[in-house]
């Protein structure tokens, strides 16, 4: 039985382009009493690695944490998979906004101590007596109450990219250090304010409210499914957000757009944008935020220092990474004296600029393509490729991408196709057709149609 992944990412990124399908980026969690977690976990890994199930999902005998990427088609078999516990029958799933194939890459479920951490001993408090659930419509509501305060339980580098008009947004790199700071920076209006609370998809107001009703805090409401299920539903009913940028997510998509403004700046030249990147530099990893030019100018590093070292052979790469220096910063969340646009704390609630299009968040995979066949034969003299279609139909007119170890990736438009001896303009599933190509097909090439 496979209770491990045997892929790599790499290997994976393929495999979801050559299956063609349409995955679904989505999250959920549920609190509840699990008795054997790692026997939870191995049922989980067994049940979901059969459906093409990925993620990154935390399990605790507090309960399950899941961030998620599902083939479309297996959504209704998925759900059944977690209808079997009592405490996930009917749990909302909160579905990401944009839709990203390679959300994850891998099914990773850890046992933890807990579900977040949030450094709590639930011992010492109700975790169950919660905040006042709120929906999209009561949440822009009570943010116009004068009597509101509102409370960002997200980190430095979350806030900075997005968050609601006129919130705290406490300097923070993890949730557990924001608690304390929040109690005593608000202790003297734990009675006369309402404190409203809002984070990436809910889980960790519902440890937050119950914690400062705790505390003595009179009036406390958190929104329901976080920022992602309010998202979803402002469009769905037209509601002013008043949530301004991006929502950013913990997949290799590193946020959502939730409005078209942009309130952060590249943190290495100042312009516009909220774009995060990892560095480069594997020995440095820094989460931060570059725009185009400079991503292009650093290639794709922090500083010139890790700019220098990606450059260097691999052996003294990993040789430096053992050494002192910049060990301490990796996985570092943001944070460098390098980054002089770096903004945390107190952050702008003016837009610095318009986001042109749905921007391209995709870090690694740039061309968005679907499997359509593989190579059967290949006509020295008349240059001609044959190919079998077996996913999806060609169109004439559709970009194609003939890849292979030998070919490498040529792109072109295809302009005139045959099938069965004839020409056509759409070649439908189990088609032979054949085209000119300019160069020399192989029998390991594989066609593939580009969208978007
Ligand atoms: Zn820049
Ligand atoms: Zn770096």
């Amino acid at each position: 039985m496979q209770l491990y992944n045997t892929l790599s990412a790499e290997e994976r990124a393929i495999m979801i382009d050559d299956a063609g399908k349409q995955r679904l980026t989505l999250s959920f969690y549920a609190y509840a009493k699990i008795e054997d977690p790692k026997k939870f976990r191995d049922d989980l890994f067994v049940a979901w690695n059969k459906l093409d199930a990925l993620g990154r999902i935390y399990v605790a005998n507090e309960g399950i944490n899941a961030q998620m990427s599902i083939p479309e088609e297996n959504l209704e078999a998925f759900r059944a998979t977690l209808e079997v516990y009592d405490f996930m029958k009917g749990i909302r799933l909160n579905e990401a906004v944009e839709h990203d194939d390679h959300s994850f890459l891998k099914l990773t479920i850890k046992v933890r101590h807990k579900i977040v951490a949030d450094g709590l001993n639930d011992d010492t408090f109700d975790v169950t007596n919660i905040g006042v659930h709120l929906k999209a419509k009561e949440f822009n509501e009570i943010l116009d109450d004068p009597n509101t305060i509102v409370v960002d339980f997200r980190n430095h580098y979350e806030s900075e990219v997005g968050h609601f008009k006129n919130a705290i947004t406490p300097d923070v790199e993890t949730f557990r250090e924001s608690l304390p700071i929040i109690n005593e920076q608000l202790k003297d209006h734990k009675e006369d304010k309402k404190l409203v609370m809002y984070c990436t998809g809910g889980i960790r107001c519902e440890k937050a409210s119950a914690y400062f009703k705790h505390q003595g805090f009179k009036n406390v409401y958190q929104l329901e499914g976080g920022i992602i299920n309010y998202a979803k539903q402002i469009e769905a009913e037209g509601l002013e957000s008043k949530f301004i940028g991006k929502n950013f997510v913990f997949d290799n998509r590193l946020g959502e757009r939730i409005t078209d403004d942009i309130i952060s700046q590249c943190h290495q030249c100042g312009k516009p944008c909220d774009n995060h990147t990892n560095c480069e530099n594997d020995g440095c990893h820094l989460l931060f935020i570059q725009c185009d030019e400079c991503k292009a100018a650093m290639e794709n590093c922090c500083s010139s220092e890790c700019l220098e070292i990606i450059h260097m052979p691999l052996v003294d790469q990993v040789r430096l990474r053992t050494g002192k220096q910049v060990g301490n910063k990796v996985f570092r969340k943001g944070k460098s004296e390098n980054l002089k646009f770096k903004h945390s704390g107190e952050l702008t609630d003016t837009a610095l600029a318009e986001a042109q299009k749905p921007v391209d968040i995709r870090q690694k995979v740039k061309v968005k393509k679907v499997l359509l066949g593989k190579a059967e034969h290949y006509y020295v003299k008349a240059q001609v490729g044959q190919f079998t279609v077996e996913n999806h139909e060609l169109n004439i007119g559709d970009k194609i991408l003939i890849s292979g170890p030998t070919t490498g990736e040529q792109e072109l438009v295809l302009e005139k196709m045959i099938v069965d001896g004839a020409v056509t303009s759409t070649a439908k599933i189990g088609d032979i057709v054949t085209f000119e190509v300019p160069f020399r097909i192989r029998l390991s090439d594989k066609l593939y149609k580009i969208v978007n």
